[in-house]
């Protein structure tokens, strides 16, 4: 066979061949924008100069710091097309964070929106940045420190249209992107051509996210976190029509994006559905197009899957990834001999995270080695592929996480028999208690399905004699009210005893992380010194 190298490049330019009638739809400031593949393809190709002109050379970095728009695709294709790398600079990490990644990943360049300008500004004197190109729908530049500042159109207006670089090793990289760790500073992952287009290939499988060019795809999670699930590089490639969301939307917005533009597969995280499902409760929406919403980033609640499909009939897909592996790895659909059983069993089944997509391989390490495909016993997950990364860019916690060939990826899970995998903790945060392990998040979740409790935090403490003992930190829903005992008489019946936490704490908030993750290390300072206090 021919040793063709895989390249980003060739994927805008199928799409310019083949589909350069077929639309990119932006929700920008004044409104829907629309753009043709083919009118994409030159204006990448006019970035692409922009950016040689500007001085970016092979393997230098650029960053971005955008919304989901058609700008931000441009530079999805124009960086790597030039052989530079595309670093998607998450918008909501802390500034100190930003900061850090800037100079981290050595940004030369950054494409800032420029509703954004102001938290690129506050971090302007720690960072070592080139060149500031500003994306912007007004004619004139905003007023801004930064220096030297281009405006996008401008720079466009300028450039003559450029061919891509293709002889580039398919191992070279072309993007890379942060994953917000929940201790120190964030983690660097590369994306190279090669694993860029093969993960792109599985999201078009049929039994995968089946993406093709009849669908109208809108990816509702960020092209900042993990290259918003690698579908603006899929749907390019396939001629898929994108609707892109842009900046700060709301249920309504989406759901109004959803009924106009016919889109057929949504993806996003479960809170944005939560909030879709509270706006279809007006019943003032048409969305017969959509044909499957794809879920992933935490647990979708099984509550949420049978909502959409009971209720408004639309398919619901939940999967499983991380910012290391691309993301998409695990996905959840029933196999064609499970269609049998009762539709409780199905929406059990299609709760849990899914089985592995072609491509990938997985083991499930637990206490006492390979773990048992019986849904019960847990162990960590370790995966491997072409679009799973082998280290973290230039980070000494690399080998923590990557070892003989596997990336162990902190997330303890349950096999059953059919290969479905079901997240039950991180490492960092299950309970081992007795040799045995608790999961926090199954005690989460039900005390969350209490009608009094607004949240609901489950962490370790140190045990004299179990090693570790859960203690549960409970945040009241405003107006409501509950005791300890209603919670454990509440619990008692879904757990083994010694599952149930030695304490249950109230609290004004649990602290969370920048992305809104439980921050648990935390938790267990706090509760450090409540037990402190209490004695
Ligand atoms: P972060 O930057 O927050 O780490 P990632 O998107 O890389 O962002 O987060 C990946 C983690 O999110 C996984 O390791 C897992 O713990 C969690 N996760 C992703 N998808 C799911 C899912 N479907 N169900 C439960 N947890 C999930």
């Amino acid at each position: 066979m021919m040793n063709v190298p895989l390249n980003i490049a060739t994927m805008l330019e199928r799409a310019e061949r083949f589909f350069p009638k077929k639309q990119v739809i932006s929700r920008m400031k004044n409104g829907l924008v629309r753009h043709t593949y083919q009118e994409i393809g030159e204006r990448t190709r006019k970035l692409a100069s922009a950016l040689r002109t500007l001085g970016v050379n092979t393997g230098d970095r650029v960053g971005t710091f955008a919304w989901n728009h058609h700008r931000h695709l441009e530079a999805y294709f124009a960086i790597p097309g030039i052989g530079a790398v595309l670093h998607t600079i998450n918008i909501r990490l802390s500034p100190q964070h930003i900061a850090y990644i800037i100079n981290h990943a050595n940004d030369r360049v950054l494409l800032i929106d420029d509703d954004l300008l102001p938290i690129i500004e506050r971090v302007q004197d720690e960072i070592n940045v080139e060149a500031f190109i500003i994306m912007t729908d007004d004619p004139m530049l905003p007023e801004t420190t930064l220096a030297p500042v281009y405006h996008y159109e401008e720079l466009l207006q300028q450039a003559e249209p450029i061919s891509f670089v293709k002889d580039l090793d398919e191992h070279h990289p072309a993007g890379m992107c942060y994953t917000s760790a929940t201790t120190g500073n964030p983690k660097g992952v590369l994306y190279s051509h090669r694993g860029i287009v093969l993960h792109s290939m599985a999201l078009g499988l049929a039994d995968s996210a089946a993406l093709s060019e009849s669908d109208v795809a809108l990816p509702v999670v960020p092209m900042f976190h993990a290259n918003a699930w690698g579908l603006p590089f899929a749907a390019v490639w396939f001629g898929t029509t994108l609707v892109m969301p842009g900046a700060a939307f709301t249920p309504k917005i989406l759901a109004e994006l959803m009924e106009q533009e016919k889109v057929t597969l949504a993806a996003g995280v479960p809170t944005v559905w939560l909030g879709l499902l509270n706006e279809l409760e007006k019943g003032l929406y048409d969305l017969r197009s959509v044909t499957r919403i794809l879920c992933g980033g935490s647990a979708a609640p099984k509550g949420m899957i049978r909502a959409f499909e009971e209720k408004y009939g639309i398919p619901f897909v939940h999967a499983y990834g991380m910012t290391e592996t691309s993301p998409l790895v695990v996905l959840s659909r029933l196999k064609s001999y499970q269609q049998h059983v009762s539709n409780e069993e199905k929406l059990d089944i299609r709760a849990k995270q899914g089985f592995l997509v072609p491509g990938v391989e997985m083991k499930v390490i637990g206490k006492d080695g390979e773990v048992a495909w019986d849904g019960t016993e847990m162990g960590e997950l370790c995966l491997r592929g072409p679009w799973i990364a082998d280290e973290y860019y230039n980070d000494e916690r690399s080998k923590d996480a990557f070892r003989d060939g596997w990336l162990y990826t902190g997330d303890v899970v349950t096999v059953d028999e059919e290969g479905f995998i079901k997240i039950v903790d991180r490492t960092k945060d299950v309970i081992k208690s007795g040799g045995e392990w608790i999961s926090s998040v199954d005690l989460e979740n039900a005390l969350m399905a209490h009608e009094a409790v607004f949240e609901a935090a489950v962490v370790a403490v140190p045990h004299p004699q179990w090693q570790e003992r859960p203690i549960a930190c409970v945040v009241v829903k405003e107006g409501k009210s509950v005791t300890k005992e209603e919670l454990y008489d509440f619990l008692r019946p879904q757990f083994a005893k010694w599952w149930l936490p030695d304490e249950i704490v109230f609290m004004n908030e649990i602290p969370k992380t920048s992305v809104g993750k439980f921050l648990k290390m935390k938790l267990r300072e706090q509760l450090r010194d409540y037990f402190t206090n209490v004695q």
